[in-house]
């Protein structure tokens, strides 16, 4: 905790503060990916600290607000059935579906059932075997590991009532979709440190000089915040299209490869919908053929799915860093954490959630 409380300590933040004031010299839009940065950015007030060249946009890195629709009323639908339990982070349960969400199932008598790890899903189907227990296996490249880590040890223990309802994510094809965009504003990155430290950095080098856009790999605290943004700015103010790694404490270039053979082991990238941005190919992550009895959209007959998206809510615009929350007609209004329109107001990492908790009118 030592460690860590330096890293939100305020005179070593300030330092660098002012490095970033003398430094800059034009405007520049920068990007965090990791919806996590995003509330760590409006928590600490980093984004008003900043010198008004610098403009934070928020990317769409929160696994819960790009998880299709379509898979949301799947999810409702399974957790319908008498046969199952449905097993979930506790973000999910407020994720508004076309009609419904998971709280409601539960509520109306569902069998829901949050868990803190994919693998107590897998104890629940081995304390249940006569029940089937699907696990809402959502996420980016920092916890699929621990999501296909619940098929290994379902595999392992040969259980025959335990799948995995799947939307996993990549960043690197939405680094792409992003800065391909005609309406692209985004300058440079800060890449998300608890994607790096899985995957390492490697993809990314090609990415940035294709598009001539700098990255810094970037921490969670304010510290680490304020260095990767100085970061960015230092090579985007020498017109350098480098990846630079300013959370060396844990992320490596290379990332954790025995993670990396497990992921490419049971999964194989294809296309993905994500939610109210639309199909990014290659972007997503499915089960190998061969472990396709873990597949939960194959084990239930969930085909038959006709989604209705709010026609208000702008957040796959908000998750591209084209709109700011406060833009939606519904912000704070018709759509609060309480009464959630779009996923990006419900989740921990959503970006509307962070606006509507932190930022603060002029
Ligand atoms: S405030 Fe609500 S309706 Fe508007 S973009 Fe955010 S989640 Fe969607």
């Amino acid at each position: 905790m030592q460690v860590l409380s330096q890293f939100r300590d305020a005179e070593r933040v300030k330092p660098m503060l002012d490095a970033i004031r003398r430094l800059v010299t034009k405007q520049w839009t920068i990007m965090e990916i990791c919806g996590g940065q995003t509330h760590a950015i409006m928590h600490y007030g980093l984004h008003e600290l900043l010198p008004a060249e610098v403009e934070l946009v928020h990317g769409p890195g929160c696994p819960v607000c790009v998880t299709p629709l379509e898979l949301v009323d799947k999810a409702l639908a399974i957790a319908s059935r008498p046969e199952v339990i449905f097993t979930t982070f506790g973000d999910m349960l407020r994720v508004p579906g076309s009609n419904l969400d998971l709280f409601s199932i539960k509520a109306a008598g569902g069998n829901v059932r949050v868990v803190y790890s994919p693998l107590d899903a897998v104890k629940i189907a081995q304390q249940n075997p006569d029940k089937q227990v699907v696990f809402f296996a959502i996420g980016f490249e920092t916890t699929a590991p621990v999501n296909i880590m619940s098929v290994v040890q379902a595999r392992a223990l040969k259980l025959k009532n335990f799948s995995i309802l799947t939307s996993l994510v990549r960043v690197p094809p939405a680094m792409h979709a992003i800065l391909g965009s005609p309406f692209n504003r985004v300058q440079g990155f800060l890449a998300a440190g608890h994607v790096c430290a899985v995957m390492g950095y490697w993809e990314y080098p090609s990415i940035a000089s294709l598009y001539h856009v700098p990255m810094a790999v970037t921490g969670f605290e304010p510290l680490d915040l304020v260095q990767g943004i100085y970061s960015t700015i230092e090579l985007l103010e020498k017109g350098s299209d480098e990846v630079v790694n300013a959370y060396s404490r844990v992320v490596t270039f290379e990332g954790n490869r025995p993670a990396q053979k497990m992921l490419d082991q049971y999964l194989e990238p294809c296309d993905r919908q994500w939610r109210g941005i639309g199909m990014i190919p290659m972007s997503g992550w499915r089960l190998r053929d061969e472990f396709s009895e873990f597949d939960a959209e194959k084990r239930f007959d969930v085909s038959d799915i006709h989604t209705h998206e709010s026609e208000i809510c702008i957040a796959g615009q908000v998750l591209q860093g084209l709109k700011k929350p406060f833009e939606c007609p519904a912000f704070g209004t018709l759509c609060t954490p309480d009464n959630p329109l779009g996923a990006t107001m419900v989740s921990s990492e959503g970006t509307c959630a962070a606006y509507f908790r932190y930022y603060k009118r002029s």
